[in-house]
């Protein structure tokens, strides 16, 4: 089986390394950032791709890193007025608790930290990372899951993601941050928050402590996407209190407090009772910008796109991480089957996931035109359920 090295050490790269190391491949990790990512703890919504690295081959059960709900409620954030409620059992995690058992799973040697990607040079044989502190890995292939912002997607194909016209606030609190009452609203369930232009998600997750430990404790994780015009709306928004024009997210430390303090007046004035103490008791949100790409190819010669280095979904179906997962396992799989001829693995493996791809993105870009514009979001929707589309 190959030398593989992955570039990218999130969620698609680590869930790779470890199907790909399991099938006999010599695998690396390289991974931009210089230090084990945090996450900053938000939510994710479980789905079997997702886990079932973990719940396969690890000991770690969904109780572990998870917790239950048995009903979707649909609300009109601002009057508080029920929109209707179906049962509906999802669990939730953290980011956080998925990437630190992924981690542990794979060997921590051979995940190297401070590797940024400035170059992928894809050749028939073999092919070349090349990273920005001067050091470059050969491999039988490259597999590239450096995320929405890919540089290997840049290069190969031109394509970077777009801003699709609409940023998220993101944040959390606990138990003593908010009045009993909308503690206890939004327990057991995946909440939306449904308003004319822009929508509002919440559930539980399982804390998570800066190691990445999950602990007993559980927490309300939200979201509130507005509506902001791409221009001077969008870059004040983004810039922080230092000035500084942010790409993707301003995280809390940096916010300009004019912007946090817009925020909350606004989760005050605008939100009914639940929604308002949630959102303006958040103790330390942050902003994020919702973009999205596609691409017309996953494989170059021995190089791979991967998660959201290919396609970037806006989150909608609450599924992209679970899409990389999946893009993993059927990558490994392919090369299983192809006794380790990667070319003939390829062909197969990008013809699939291509299909995967361009079906997953088309759904959320619908869901994101009724969410963001007050269109009709009726309660358990089958054409909105979570998840990826079914393998052809
Ligand atoms: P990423 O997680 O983006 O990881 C890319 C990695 O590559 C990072 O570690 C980065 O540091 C590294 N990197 C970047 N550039 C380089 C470089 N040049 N060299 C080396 N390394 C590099 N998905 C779900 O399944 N369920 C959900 O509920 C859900 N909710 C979401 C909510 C929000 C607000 C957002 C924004 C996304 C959500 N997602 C969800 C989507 C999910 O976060 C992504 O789809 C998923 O993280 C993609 O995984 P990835 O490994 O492909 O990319």
């Amino acid at each position: 089986m190959p030398k593989v090295a992955v570039v990218g050490g999130s969620i698609g790269g680590l869930t790779a390394a470890n199907v790909l190391r399991d099938a006999g491949c010599d695998v690396d990790v390289y991974e931009r950032s210089p230090r084990p990512l945090s996450g900053f703890g938000t939510g994710i919504v479980v789905q079997p791709e997702l886990v079932r690295y973990l719940l396969e081959r690890t000991s770690t059960t969904l109780e572990d890193i998870s917790v239950s709900s048995s009903a979707m409620r649909y609300f009109d954030a601002a009057t508080g007025e029920s929109r209707g409620e179906v049962e509906a059992e999802w669990r939730f995690t953290a980011y956080n608790a998925v990437y630190q058992k992924l981690l542990e799973a794979f060997d921590v040697d051979r995940y190297h930290l401070g590797h940024a990607l400035s170059e992928v040079r894809p050749g028939t044989d073999r092919a070349t990372a090349v990273f920005e502190n001067g050091s470059q890995v050969n491999a039988d292939l490259v597999v590239c899951a450096d995320g929405g912002g890919s540089v290997a997607r840049a290069q190969m194909l031109g394509v970077r993601s777009t801003y699709a016209g609409y940023v998220t606030w993101r944040g959390m609190v606990d138990e003593q941050d908010v009045a009993p009452a909308t503690w206890k609203f939004f327990q057991d369930a995946f909440t939306y928050g449904l308003l004319p232009d822009g929508h509002i998600i919440a559930y539980p997750i399982r804390q998570v402590s800066p190691q990445g430990q999950v602990t007993g404790a559980t927490r309300l994780n939200f979201q509130w996407y507005w509506n902001v015009e791409e221009g001077p709306e969008l870059d004040r928004l983004m810039t922080g209190a230092d000035g500084v024009r942010r790409p993707v997210s301003v995280h809390f430390d940096a916010l300009n407090p004019s912007n946090l303090r817009e925020f909350r007046e606004r989760a005050a004035a605008e939100l009914s009772e639940a929604f308002g103490d949630l959102i303006a008791n958040a103790p330390t949100p942050f902003v994020t910008v919702v973009a999205d790409c596609e691409v017309p190819q996953m494989a170059f010669d021995r190089v791979v796109l991967l998660g959201d280095a290919a396609f970037a979904p806006r989150p909608h179906a609450a599924a992209g991480a679970a899409k990389a997962a999946a893009d993993s396992w059927t990558l490994a799989e392919a090369l299983i089957q192809a006794d380790g001829d990667v070319a003939a693995a390829l062909r197969t493996w990008e013809a699939g996931r291509l299909r995967v791809g361009k079906t997953y993105i088309a759904k959320v870009r619908t869901m994101a035109a009724v969410l963001q514009h007050g269109g009709a979001f009726p309660a358990g929707a089958p054409e909105y359920k979570f998840g990826l589309p079914e393998p052809a």
